[in-house]
């Protein structure tokens, strides 16, 4: 497989692999894309897609995302 990129055009700037993972007592974590804080990979939701196999969010962000998507259909399930 093979990528296209022509000089760096319409290229996004994505943070490095290295960026968003780190190990910290033998605690693998991984830097959550929206809210920036370090937590551990047992924090996110798992996700195949992904080069870790994780979320690019933590839990925390992803339920948050959901919740405002549910806000906005205005409590159309009840319980
Ligand atoms: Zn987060």
């Amino acid at each position: 497989m093979k990528l296209k990129r022509k000089d760096g055009k319409s290229v996004k700037k994505y943070y490095s692999y290295k960026e968003n993972h780190r190990v910290v007592g033998g605690v693998k974590q991984k830097r959550c894309y929206r809210c920036r804080r370090w937590k551990p990979q047992s924090l996110y939701y798992k996700r195949r897609r992904s080069k870790d196999g994780l979320y690019v969010w933590c839990k925390e962000c992803a339920n948050k995302a959901t919740n405002n998507c549910r806000r906005q259909r205005k409590l159309a399930e009840r319980k």
